[in-house]
């Protein structure tokens, strides 16, 4: 097993408004600020009650601007210095620096395709976005490097979290064996049934997907989306002390978080937010 499973607190309670959950090791550490948000505290309603943070939603903008604001008072860091990517299912992975702040959020992103963001400048807060996917966040404490990427199975089958320790090596000349890389909620094997369709694409690209891949019934199988992305990291480099699971599902745990499965597909979506302190 590469597997470091730690107990995570379900409901994180930081103030009386908004929730988020720990990611272990990250937000222990005092030079970093990291979460994975929750559904509370936001204006949203129905489907997508409340803290629904995507802009690409059925509901009126003023609420997720509204959630926006509502998280940036909450955490104290100004609109102004978030980054969001703009997330295809792609594994491309870009550096952003404070020229992009805000970008995404409250003026318009001059990326697209964008799945995973780095960057090695303090007081920028990377936030990407989920209901289901796998959240994988990265620190390079010797390069001071973070980033965040949103591993979905297509970014799963295209190794976005290998490619993302390729960017750190390439633009910052990381030593994979530094990087710390945590994963955050997401729908896990308890939940995540698939067709053979969606199994042949990971039996054609890794040759360990067989140890993460049950059969559920006739045509069914559920697939351990974290350990294949693991076993990418690993095979990147990543020392496996290093690389910290998360073992809430967000389709089991539909209240608290945005769930795609869990909502067929009419749902909101949670982030996580990965930022160095100044
Ligand atoms: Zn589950």
């Amino acid at each position: 097993m590469h597997k470091n499973f730690y107990d995570q607190q379900l409901e994180r309670v930081n103030t009386a408004k908004l929730r988020y959950i720990e990611i272990y090791p990250l937000s222990g550490m005092p030079q970093l600020i990291a979460g994975f948000t929750t559904r509370f505290g936001g204006v949203s309603q129905g489907d997508y009650a409340t803290l629904n943070l995507n802009f690409n939603r059925p509901e009126p903008l003023e609420n997720v601007r509204e959630n926006y604001r509502l998280l940036s008072e909450d955490l104290n860091i100004p609109l102004n210095n978030m980054v969001l990517s703009h997330q295809t299912h792609t594994n491309n992975v870009m550096v952003v620096t404070k020229e992009h702040g805000g970008m995404g959020i409250i003026r318009p992103r001059t990326y697209t395709d964008i799945d995973g963001i780095l960057t090695s400048e303090s007081n920028l807060m990377l936030v990407t976005l989920y209901a289901d996917c796998v959240p994988i966040y990265f620190f390079d404490p010797v390069k001071k490097v973070i980033g965040l990427s949103h591993s979905g199975w297509r970014g799963t089958v295209k190794n976005i979290g290998g490619q993302t320790i390729k960017k750190m090596v390439s633009e910052y000349g990381s030593d994979p064996s530094d990087i710390h890389v945590s994963i955050g909620p997401h729908i896990r094997d308890c939940c995540f049934e698939v067709g053979s369709e969606v199994v042949k694409e990971f039996w054609d690209n890794f040759s360990f997907a067989p140890s993460y891949i049950k059969p559920k019934s006739e045509d069914k199988w559920v697939i351990d989306l974290e350990g294949i992305i693991f076993e990418c990291l690993i095979r990147q480099g990543v020392d496996k002390k290093r690389i910290y699971g998360c073992s809430i599902c967000t389709r089991c745990n539909k209240d608290t978080f945005f769930s795609h499965r869990g909502s067929g597909g009419k749902t909101g979506t949670g982030a996580a937010f990965l930022m160095i302190r100044g």
